[in-house]
């Protein structure tokens, strides 16, 4: 049984109306996978929140204090995109532990997933593009700590570049960093991750799937990395509200199940985040994060 990672605080955020954050998202996922043939309750697993003390491996601890406290500066608040609210950090602190229990317990299972995560454009001491802190890099640091791995490889597929997983990834050892995005997208600025690969708008299904897929492979070769953190964002959806590429809901199925296979394949753990996805229709949305959790079980099951 592939573990699953889950807390009910990430759809517990109160926004301005018409906030584009699509909140409720996890829960009807949640809810969505329970009521499918991939998931059984006894599946899930349920973290308990990190210190915001744990971040200073990784963060500014002045920049962790003032967002924990809720005084940092308006300004910052606003590039990050969420008022700041005590159900804001409590839905963060879950999440990033979120990510290091599915990274921890996908080295001990082959693959598992998280219903959350994926929060690549928060950087050293700011965040962006609502992500608070960044528990790709967390994930990675904390595993590398606990089980000595010497290569951790984060394999980025969201849409949108990983600005702050490649800006912090130079700051750790033995974390390669690869983003696949649309060029032409946000963050405007763009950051050097140890691997770029920028895709043309209205990207299609089969150039796109042949490019992760060859670069997934050759990465794997070169670096031979003892656990891979997958972001495997949906905003690569043709009708997804903040992306630019042509891809369809089985484009992101072939995308999930090739990754997979190549993984399996290797002999390499995989744990994987949902990452982005921003369509206000919200039965198209989850279904689209569904493909994910479809293509493990079909790989791994
Ligand atoms: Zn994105």
């Amino acid at each position: 049984m592939i573990p699953y990672v889950y807390h009910a605080s990430y759809s517990e955020l109160a926004l301005p109306p018409n906030h584009r954050f699509p909140t409720t998202k996890y829960q009807d996922l949640y809810e969505y996978l329970l009521e499918s043939k991939f998931a059984k309750a006894e599946q899930f697993h349920f973290p308990d929140p990190i210190c915001s003390e744990e971040l200073f491996a990784i963060h500014d601890p002045n920049y962790v204090k003032e967002l924990i406290n809720g005084t940092l500066d308006s300004k910052m608040m606003r590039h990050i995109g969420f008022p700041w609210s005590k159900g804001l950090i409590r839905r963060t602190l879950h999440s990033i532990a979120g990510t290091r229990l599915t990274a921890s317990l996908a080295l001990e299972h082959g693959c598992a997933l998280h219903l959350s995560g994926g929060y690549h454009h928060s950087h050293y001491d700011f965040g962006s593009g609502f992500c608070l802190f960044n528990d790709l890099i967390f994930a990675a640091t904390e595993m590398q700590k606990k089980y000595g791995l010497a290569t951790v490889l984060i394999f980025d597929c969201d849409v949108h570049q990983g600005d702050g997983t490649a800006s912090l990834g130079q700051n750790h050892e033995g974390i390669v960093t690869c983003s696949l995005h649309c060029g032409k997208n946000f963050p405007a600025r763009k950051m050097h991750s140890d691997y770029d690969i920028e895709l043309e708008k209205e990207t299609p299904n089969l150039p796109y799937l042949e490019t992760v897929s060859q670069t997934f492979e050759y990465l794997i070769r070169l670096h031979q990395p003892d656990l891979i953190i997958y972001d495997a964002g949906v905003d690569v959806h043709k009708d997804d509200d903040l992306g630019y590429l042509n891809i369809c809901d089985d484009g992101i199925y072939q995308r999930d199940t090739n990754i997979f296979s190549i993984a399996k394949h290797n002999d390499i753990p995989v744990a994987a985040v949902i990452g982005g996805g921003y369509s206000r229709n919200r039965p198209e949305l989850v279904n689209r994060h569904y493909q994910l959790f479809k293509a493990a079980n079909h790989v791994f099951s």
